[in-house]
Parts: structure tokens; sequence; C-alpha cells
């Protein structure tokens, strides 16, 4: 995002939008911080500017830049899945594709949150941790999956190094014996995260709306604390048979 500093009265009503304090004064006029600013597109959509000075960064969408706004604006639509947001259309529901069978899970590692955003090298961190462990069921379509340059390795591509985001989402599914093994990895490379990040395990439930004991047993062996949620598409998705 930029302001246009020919128009901007300084008057300050667009720096409590900004979740990474990118806005500041300079010469009592508002200037954008541009490795700071996420393009999430806050400052511009709140339209508290008197004076319309907000205006969009003119090389947005130009890679590697663009990512940002691809990983950070909700209203922003990815390149690659062409919905909005940062994982595919089913990395929290299962009820139009059925991806995720009866024997597995899915587990999306979700890192960042607005306010508390994060550089793609903590992705890369949990990309290589995730090849050395030789788990290789990333989800084709998750936009991360393009943007690793080595499978074998887990290395991003080097010219996303230092480009930053809101928040992001690697997406995996297993069978359902291979859970502990990936939890034990995300738990080992945890600590190297400078960012917050939670995991979601997405499950099948079983008859009665009951989560599958076979999963929770594994996650509270592992120490980890869970919380049913769900989500469903209502059905909207799939078409009527
Ligand atoms: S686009 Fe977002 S991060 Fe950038 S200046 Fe505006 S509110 Fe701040
Ligand atoms: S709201 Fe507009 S006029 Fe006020 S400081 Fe921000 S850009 Fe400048």
């Amino acid at each position: 995002m930029i302001i246009n500093r020919e128009i901007c009265v300084g008057c300050g009503r667009c720096h409590p939008y900004c979740p990474t304090r990118a806005i500041h004064f300079e010469n009592l006029k508002s200037v954008v911080d541009q490795d700071a600013c996420y393009e999430c597109g806050c400052c511009l959509r709140v339209e508290v500017c008197p004076v319309d000075a907000i205006e969009e960064y003119p090389h947005i969408y130009e890679y590697p830049r663009a990512l940002r706004k691809y990983f950070s604006d909700p209203n922003a639509t990815h390149a690659l899945t062409e919905i909005q947001g940062r994982g595919t259309e089913e990395s929290k529901t299962n009820d139009a594709t059925n991806r995720c069978g009866p024997d597995e899970v899915g587990i999306a590692i979700e890192v960042g949150r607005p306010t508390i955003g994060m550089d793609l090298e903590n992705i890369q961190k949990i990309t290589r941790a995730r090849a050395r462990a030789g788990i290789n069921e990333i989800e084709p379509n998750n936009p991360i999956c393009s943007m690793i340059r080595d499978q074998t390795t887990g290395d991003l591509k080097p010219e996303l190094m230092g480009e930053r985001v809101l928040s992001a989402i690697i997406e995996i599914q297993v069978k359902r014996d291979r859970l502990r093994h990936v939890l034990r990895t995300i738990k080992k490379v945890a600590r190297k995260i400078d960012s917050v990040f939670c995991l979601d395990v997405i499950t099948q439930l079983e008859p009665g709306l009951k989560v599958p004991q076979e999963v929770l047993d594994v996650i509270e062996s592992e120490e980890l604390s869970w919380r049913p949620n769900a989500k469903i598409n209502m059905g909207l998705g799939r078409a009527w048979e």
C-alpha cells in the first residue's frame, strides 16, 4: 500500500487500522514502510481516509510481492487456488470432495495470525523438517506446495526469503497410523518458529458424531490439547445425486 503525500493531511486516522504498524508519520504526513506492509488492504478497506490518499502499491501483483496480498488480504483471490483464503477450499471441511478418507487424517499447520505475521522463512523451517522426516503427503493444490523449490529438501524458492505474510497454512494428508510421526515432527520444529501457530487435525466423524478415539489417543499421548470444531459446507459444494 502507498500513501499519496501530496494529498495526505496527516490526520492519523488510518494508523490504528494497520495490523503491522507499517504506517507512521514523516514530516507531518503518513507513509507506509514497504518492508513491514503485508498488503492486507485493511487501511484502504475501512475507508477512513478523508481525502482518499491511500492507494494500492502499483506493483502489488508482481511476483513475489503478490504473495503478501494473496496470503494476507481476505478479499484477494489466490492466483493458484482461484479461491479466497490461504489454503485449499477443503482445508478444513470435507463434505464437498470427501478427500479425507475414513482411514486418513488431514493436518493443517496454520502459521501466523493478524498482528503477528511472519517471514516465509518460518514456513521453510517446517517444509524442511517435513522433508527430513520423509513426510511427502503435502496437498498438491495447497499454495505452499508450489513455493517449494526442492521437495526432497523442503527448500522454498530463494526469491521468497524476506517476503512477509500475515499467515499461511501447510496442508498434509496421511494415513492415520502416520499421525504420531507428523505430530512429533511438528513438535520438534515448533521451538524454531518465530510466530504463533496452531494445528488442525481433520478427520471424518464416526456414527453418533464421535471423533475417532484412535485419533484422540494419539493427540493426547503426544501431550497436545485439543478442542472439537466442526466446519461444513452445508452440502453446497456438491451436486445433488
Ligand atoms: S495494507 Fe495492511 S499492512 Fe499495509 S499499510 Fe495497509 S493496513 Fe498496514
Ligand atoms: S487517513 Fe488519509 S489523510 Fe489521514 S493520515 Fe491516513 S492517509 Fe493521511
